[in-house]
């Protein structure tokens, strides 16, 4: 821990709260973040020495594992040749093709940098083809740090306990209304009140920001209804289970079209990619072919572009990589079940093949108040023994935990005992 606390110490001069993003912080916990020098597969080193199972995986790229050679030596040839041309190459085309080809609803895609400029593009072109000014969006669902998507939102602003951002202009924020994760009703009663200036309702399909809490039976085909019937777009937010919930994404799984998707983290092999895209008609309002403005000096850079083909290339060619991470992931949950029951602890588990969260709460947890019912100082001391046991998960309650198609039997076996130290340490 030394190193990382050196490191630390001087990061917290130099950068606000130490880190790059605060997701990466360990203030909820009360602890000093590791500082990681490298990572491999299902495991990733710090400063230190320490050697972790990782369940953090980036955040959700990693689901091939890290430092995968092929991925890597794809990246490398890109590399040699030049990092970034600010001109269109064949291997954008290449991506574009495969997005397109794996999600049922996506006809025509822009690459960009991160999920923040997905959706936030995403919501712009909504707004360019409707002409309509308002968006509803979930309390607790997180669509990255654009103004408009700061308010009651999931993630690091749930775990600060501060779900809307200082700096956003009441204007923005008040173009956005929000209704209750899994419940129509409040959805309905918003359309009533003002469908008619709703340019779109945008939803994480499987909600991982507060924790991963499942969309109810009928709760997706609901708001395809509702959105269809009062012509606004249904943007799914899958930067998250893009990829992951199967290569079709949640729209594939749960059979529910979208008008548009915005993508990242996986589609990016763990290099800075994301996109938006949709529905023909509307994706032609974006410049340069409409009056809906959007750009970036790197989208589509080569080297981020030839990490996210090998990676889809690599999930394409290899379905059981999905099978694997599942039936790990459904190894975990079931120690985290049994040991729920037999140290009698006041828990729930939420799963979504390989994505999951264990909340401290007795009540089912299906959406923010129930989240946000879960007891945190149970969290802080459940996530102090996993990392002392060396498992490396989300220094928040309200984070999922990753399982790549990469996690060993060994590594679940370690991971299953730490789960049991951890949930027994209150007898
Ligand atoms: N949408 C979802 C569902 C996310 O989970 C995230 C980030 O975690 C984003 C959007 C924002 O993506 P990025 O951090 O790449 O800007």
């Amino acid at each position: 821990m030394d190193k990382s606390q050196n490191i630390f110490e001087k990061a917290c001069r130099l950068m606000p709260g130490g880190v790059s993003s605060p997701v990466r912080a360990y203030r909820a916990v009360g602890m000093t973040p590791r500082f990681i020098e490298r990572a491999k597969g299902s495991h990733i080193y710090d400063v230190d020495g320490h050697d972790y199972i990782d369940y953090i995986g980036s955040w959700g790229p990693m689901l091939l594992g890290h430092a995968n050679p092929e991925v890597a030596e794809a990246v490398c040839q890109v590399v040699y040749r030049g990092t970034s041309y600010g001109a269109p190459t064949e291997g954008e085309v290449t991506l574009c093709e495969m997005l397109i080809d794996a999600m049922p609803s996506v006809e025509m895609v822009r690459l960009v940098n991160s999920g923040t400029e997905a959706v936030m593009s995403a919501i712009r072109a909504a707004r360019g083809y409707t002409g309509r000014d308002y968006i509803v969006k979930f309390e607790g669902c997180y669509h990255g740090h654009s103004d408009g998507l700061l308010v009651k939102a999931g993630s690091g602003l749930m775990t600060q306990n501060v779900p809307d951002s200082a700096g956003v202009p009441e204007a923005y924020a008040s173009k956005t209304l929000t209704a209750v994760y899994n419940d129509l009703d409040s959805v309905k009663a918003l359309f009533e009140a003002c469908g008619e200036q709703i340019a779109a309702l945008i939803v994480e399909p499987v909600a991982a920001n507060m924790g991963v809490v499942l969309p109810k039976p009928g709760f997706l085909e609901g708001l395809r209804k509702i959105t269809e019937d009062y012509g606004s777009i249904l943007i799914f937010d899958e930067v998250i289970t893009g990829f992951r919930l199967g290569y079709s994404g949640a729209q594939g799984h749960y059979k529910v079209l979208p008008d548009m998707t915005a993508m990242g983290k996986i589609i990016g092999g763990g290099m800075p990619l994301a996109a938006y895209g949709g529905r023909k008609e509307i994706m032609e309002m974006v410049a340069p072919s409409g009056p809906v403005y959007q750009a970036g000096t790197l989208s589509g850079n080569p080297a981020a572009v030839a990490a996210g083909v090998k990676t889809l290339e690599i999930l394409k060619a290899h379905p059981e990589i999905y099978t694997q991470a599942e039936m790990q992931a459904e190894k975990l949950e079931k120690a985290f079940l049994e040991n729920i029951e037999k140290y009698h602890v006041d828990a729930v588990c939420n799963r979504a093949g390989s994505l999951m969260s264990i909340f401290f709460t007795k009540q089912p947890v299906t959406d923010y108040p129930s989240a946000a019912s879960s007891d945190l100082e149970r969290f802080k001391e459940y996530f102090a023994v996993m990392l002392a046991e060396d498992i490396y998960i989300a220094p928040s309650q309200f984070e999922a935990l990753f399982v790549s198609g990469v996690h060993s039997d060994e590594d679940i076996r370690k991971t299953e005992t730490a789960i049991g130290k951890a949930l027994g340490q209150w007898q």
